[in-house]
Parts: C-alpha cells; structure tokens; sequence
C-alpha cells in the first residue's frame, strides 16, 4: 500500500489563524492574512479550537492518494461523508495486473491458510477470465471479485474532518488496514501542517480516556499511545 499527500491548502495554517481571528477583530481577512505569522496562527489555533470553535479548520483541505489498497478498506472509508472521493472503478479497469488482491498477515503468516486463500483467489481470477470471454461485461464480471481485491482512491478531507477521521481510525479498535492508513495520513499532515494536527490521532489522546468502555483492547495505555503519537 502507499499513502501520499498530494496537494495541501497554501499556507493553511496562516489561513486558519486569520479565519480564527476574523470572529475577534475589527479588520477584514485580508488585512489579518497579511499581518498573520506562523506562531501567532499556531497560538490562536489552538485557544480557538480548544474551547470548540473548530470550524476554523475547515479552510484547510489535504488530498491524499491511497494506491494498492484493498477493497474492504475503501469500503470503510467512503463511509466519512465530510470528504470527497474518486476511486478506480471496476465497470472500466480490468481486474488483471499482476498483483491483484492484499493478503493479510494473519494469512500470509500462516502457510495452510494461505494456500487456502491463494487457490480461491487464483480460482475467482481465471472464472472472471472466463466470464469477460464469454462476453459479460466488465460491470457484471465484477460482481464475483472479493474484499481483497487492490484498488486506488483519491481523498480529499479537510482539517476538522481530518482530525475525526484520525479520532476513529487511528484507534487500536479500528481494522488494520484503515488504521495503518489514516496513520500513515497522519503522519504526513502533521509534517505539512503541525499547527492544525497537534494531539491528532485516536480520540484517547485529546479525552485521556478510552470511549469504547468495556470494548476498549487491553494492549491500550493512553499514556504510551500519546507518546508514539506525538513522535510520529
Ligand atoms: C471501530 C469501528 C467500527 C465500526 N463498525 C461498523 C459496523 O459494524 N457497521 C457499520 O455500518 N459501520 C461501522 N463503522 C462505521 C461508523 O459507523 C461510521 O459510519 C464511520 O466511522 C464514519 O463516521 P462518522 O459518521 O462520524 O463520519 P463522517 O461521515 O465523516 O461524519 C463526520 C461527522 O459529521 C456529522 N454528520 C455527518 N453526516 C451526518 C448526518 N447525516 N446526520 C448528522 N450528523 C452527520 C457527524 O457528527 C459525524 O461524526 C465502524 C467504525 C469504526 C471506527
């Protein structure tokens, strides 16, 4: 899999800083943009989302794309409604390259298993052959490919959906495949724009408690989760 930060608002942490104080001052946004620097922005960022004005975040929008993905991870994420989405599609592209599914290491590590699951993909490989032979087209061909099937999207999110996003998907409770992903998202902002992703990652590190309750993982120790976050 490969995550990369294609483009970013310009300048979206000044930006933020002069929506955060377009609410206080008597200036217009542009005479604020033009006086803003880098560490008043951080500074006013933080006082203004802290108290629950996040909105400001919203100025800034961050396009990731996600490549050789599976599909049962872009199920769960289409699923975040406050972002945009273009992804690969099985109606036009054939299912043929050479790598065309993600093995999880539950199965690449077990040797039975994975002989299990290479012989049943294999199969449905050379059955949607037959099927695109006998003329079925490629929409109907694909109602037989499965989860594991490799496909690349196109995300953008901005930074308040962004931080969501990470609250949920960043958690030990979420898949393996999204958690390594908005991770490896998270990382990148975080460089891009540190102002806007300060104490980003899964929601234990902002509450300092877990809110999946009795569900929570018993590996989980929200003190060693803010350390590995801050220093990702
Ligand atoms: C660990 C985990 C397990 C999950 N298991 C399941 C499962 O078993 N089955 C399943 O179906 N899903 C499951 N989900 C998906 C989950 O239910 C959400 O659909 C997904 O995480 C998107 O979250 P969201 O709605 O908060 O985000 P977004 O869609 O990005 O929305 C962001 C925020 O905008 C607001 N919002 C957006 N749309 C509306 C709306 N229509 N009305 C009101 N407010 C809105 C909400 O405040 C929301 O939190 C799981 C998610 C996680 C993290």
């Amino acid at each position: 899999m490969k995550v990369k930060l294609l483009r970013y608002t310009a300048d979206a942490e000044l930006l933020c800083g002069t929506a955060a104080l377009t609410s206080t001052k008597s200036g217009s946004p542009s005479e604020i943009f033009k006086k803003m620097d880098t560490e008043t922005a951080k500074r006013i960022i933080k006082h203004v989302t802290s108290y629950g004005h996040v909105s400001v975040i919203e100025h800034a929008s961050f396009t990731f794309s996600i490549e050789g993905v599976s599909r049962a991870m872009t199920h769960q994420l289409v699923r975040h409604r406050v972002a945009s989405f273009t992804q690969q599609s099985q109606r036009y592209v054939t299912y043929d390259t050479l790598e065309k599914y993600v093995t999880p290491r539950t199965i690449s590590k077990n040797a039975e298993a994975k002989d299990i699951f290479d012989g049943t993909l294999e199969k449905i490989s050379e059955t949607y052959q037959k099927l695109l032979n006998l003329g079925v087209p490629k929409e109907d061909a694909r109602f037989i490919l499965p989860n594991a099937a490799k496909t690349n999207i196109i995300v953008t999110m901005n930074a308040r959906e962004l931080r969501h996003f990470f609250n949920l998907r960043c958690c030990a409770r979420a898949q393996w495949e999204i958690r390594e992903i908005a991770t490896e998202m998270l990382k990148q902002t975080k460089k891009a724009a540190p102002a806007l992703f300060e104490n980003a990652g899964p929601s234990c590190i902002e509450l300092g408690y877990c809110i999946e309750g009795k569900m929570k993982p018993p590996e989980c120790n929200v003190e060693e989760i803010k350390k590995r976050f801050k220093e990702l």
